[in-house]
């Protein structure tokens, strides 16, 4: 079977689906590849790479994505890619299901079994190809980076001839994937970190990383967390019993990073106007949900938002994106770990559509969207 990697073609996307390691484990798996030409040009990986891995460059999508039987990216495809597959095709990347229904529909129509990868479910046997996962860690750790290098201070606490420069005050506001990482970050970097989150578990993984847990214990708060493992929306009185316990805390801080979630809802609000307002001049709120609507009052797609009393809100969608060497290589290596479903044990290529982790991936297939949650 040949695997095809084309050129990411949406706004601002400099990750890839392929990795010249990823390339050299489909082709000892049995695959060929194709790679467009300058598919890795965002990630920092030359054609040549590709080629030396054993990839075959293509000029064109057409070139590229016309024999494929898997096409591989990172966003969906466009109109051009889908036009251009084989009936049958697979097709896997990160859909957005939710948002992007006309891509849906032009794969079902274009005949492909197409794979969202934001639905492979979150048990230990699927952790290996989880891209929310290795995304969200990445995306963590370069909150904390782009929060720091917007913030005109330091860090850590600098003992100098000239005198001592006060360590920063960093708080993480959802402690998921993202969360934990941005928390072992300002650590590393020195930062003195707090950390909030619904769920009690948290409690301890906040702890064990050496951050100051702050949270409304109270008996919603020991039940916040569903069985799959993430947050309940929580109720009116609880928002402000939190509120009123972090306001007080914000007001204090030098950066604050909020990373906080709920499966199918719009994102928590945990930061109002006001207590924006009651920040220092200087102080960064790096704002990972703003896509969901944001946890923060004010913060702005793809925007950094200055208030009136002189604090940033920077609102970037795509984080990973900015790291794209690391957050394309972890990507791809998800995806060579989800292609092991498309053989059965014997080696042949034959997906099986019942496969537990296939079937709660695949949202179009046979010339339709078949997803129960996509369904009209
Ligand atoms: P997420 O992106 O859905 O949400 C981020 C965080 O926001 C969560 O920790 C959530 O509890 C928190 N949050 C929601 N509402 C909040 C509020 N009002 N105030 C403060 N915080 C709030 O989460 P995620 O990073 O996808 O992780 C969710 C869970 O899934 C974690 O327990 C994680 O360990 C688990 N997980 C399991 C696997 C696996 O077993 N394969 C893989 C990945 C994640």
């Amino acid at each position: 079977p040949v695997i095809a990697v084309t050129k990411e073609r949406r706004a601002g996307e400099t990750r890839v689906a392929a990795t010249p390691e990823t390339v050299k484990k489909f082709i000892g798996a049995g695959y060929s590849v194709v790679v467009e030409s300058g598919a890795g040009d965002g990630a920092s990986i030359p054609d040549a790479d590709y080629e030396a891995a054993g990839a075959t460059l293509a000029k064109s999508v057409k070139d590229a994505v016309g024999k494929a039987d898997i096409l591989f990216k990172v966003r969906g495809p466009e109109a051009d890619e889908i036009k251009a597959l084989k009936p049958g095709a697979i097709v896997a990347a990160t859909l957005n299901p939710y948002q992007d229904r006309a891509t849906l529909d032009a794969l079902a129509a274009q005949g492909a079994t197409a794979f969202a990868m934001e639905f492979v479910p979150r048990i230990t046997r699927a952790q290996v190809m989880d891209v929310l996962s290795s995304q969200a860690n990445l995306a963590g750790y370069r909150a904390v980076i782009e929060g720091a290098e917007a913030y005109g201070r330091a860090l850590p606490m600098m003992m100098t001839a000239a005198g001592t420069v006060a360590p920063a005050k960093v708080f993480i506001m959802g402690v998921g994937v993202a969360g934990l990482q941005a928390i072992a970050t300002a650590r590393r970097l020195g930062a003195v970190v707090t950390a909030t989150d619904v769920r009690p578990a948290t409690k301890e993984q906040v702890e064990s990383l050496g951050a100051k847990f702050i949270a409304v214990e109270d008996e919603e708060f020991q039940n916040a967390q569903t069985a799959g493992g993430y947050a309940k929306e929580m109720s009116k009185e609880y928002q402000a019993k939190q509120a009123a316990l972090t306001s007080s805390h914000i007001a204090k801080q030098d950066i604050v990073i909020t990373t906080a979630l709920i499966p199918g809802r719009p994102a928590p609000r945990l930061i109002t106007a006001e207590q924006v307002a009651s920040m220092k001049p200087g102080s960064i709120i790096v704002d990972l949900a703003v896509e969901q609507g944001g946890n923060t009052e004010g913060a702005k797609p793809n925007e950094t938002v200055v208030t009136a009393n002189g604090v940033k809100i920077l609102g970037f969608t795509n984080l990973p994106g900015r790291i794209a060497a690391d957050s394309s290589a972890l990507y791809a290596r998800n995806l060579v770990a989800f292609s092991e479903l498309f053989k059965t044990k014997e080696g042949a290529f034959a997906p099986d559509l019942e496969d537990e982790i296939l079937k709660a991936a695949c949202v179009t297939h046979g010339g339709a969207v078949v997803h129960p949650s996509l369904k009209a």
